[in-house]
C-alpha cells in the first residue's frame, strides 16, 4: 500500500474507532439486525429507520476491533438520508472492493469508504470491514434478524 493512503487509512480508522458516529440505540427503528464475525469476535447491531424508500436514520451499537467499529461508523455517515436503492448499490461496490482482487471499483469514487480498500491486503480483516455491510443488507432486505460472516 502506498504510504500516503496508509497514513490516511490509519488516521480514519483510529478517529472513527475513538469517536464512532451514530453510535446509539434507536427506539423507533423499523429494523434492527445483529451481525457477528466469529473469526475476530466482532459483534454489531445495526438499526435503520426506513420510510418511503429512504434510510431516514441509521445507527449502530456493538463491540469489536478498530476496523469493524470504524467501518460501521463510516457506513452510517455515508448512508444516512440515502435511498435504499443507493445503499444496495453501495453494498455491491463495497463487497466487490473488499473481496475481489480484480475489482474494477475505484476506491477514489467511494469517498472515505475507499480507504477500506486497504484491508484487501490483510485477508483476515476483510470480514471485520464487511460485517457492518452484510448486517445492513439483512436490515434492508428484512429477511433475517441475525447474520454471521461464517
Ligand atoms: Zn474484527
Amino acid at each position: 500500500m502506498h504510504n500516503e493512503l496508509n497514513d490516511l487509512y490509519q488516521e480514519l480508522i483510529l478517529d472513527h474507532k475513538r469517536h464512532p458516529r451514530n453510535f446509539r440505540d434507536m427506539p423507533d427503528a423499523t429494523r434492527a439486525v445483529d451481525g457477528h464475525n466469529p473469526l475476530c469476535g466482532d459483534q454489531l447491531r445495526i438499526y435503520v429507520r426506513l420510510h418511503e424508500g429512504l434510510i431516514e436514520d441509521v445507527s449502530f451499537l456493538g463491540a469489536g476491533c478498530a476496523i469493524s467499529i470504524a467501518s460501521a461508523s463510516m457506513l452510517t455517515e455515508a448512508l444516512k438520508g440515502q435511498s435504499i436503492e443507493t445503499a444496495q448499490a453501495l453494498f455491491g461496490q463495497m463487497h466487490d472492493m473488499l473481496t475481489n482482487d480484480q475489482s474494477t471499483v475505484d476506491p477514489g469514487s467511494l469517498g472515505k469508504l475507499g480507504v477500506l480498500s486497504g484491508v484487501r491486503d490483510y485477508p483476515s480483516r476483510v470480514k471485520c470491514a464487511s460485517l457492518c455491510w452484510h448486517t445492513l443488507k439483512a436490515a434492508l432486505d428484512g429477511d433475517k434478524d441475525t447474520i454471521s460472516t461464517e
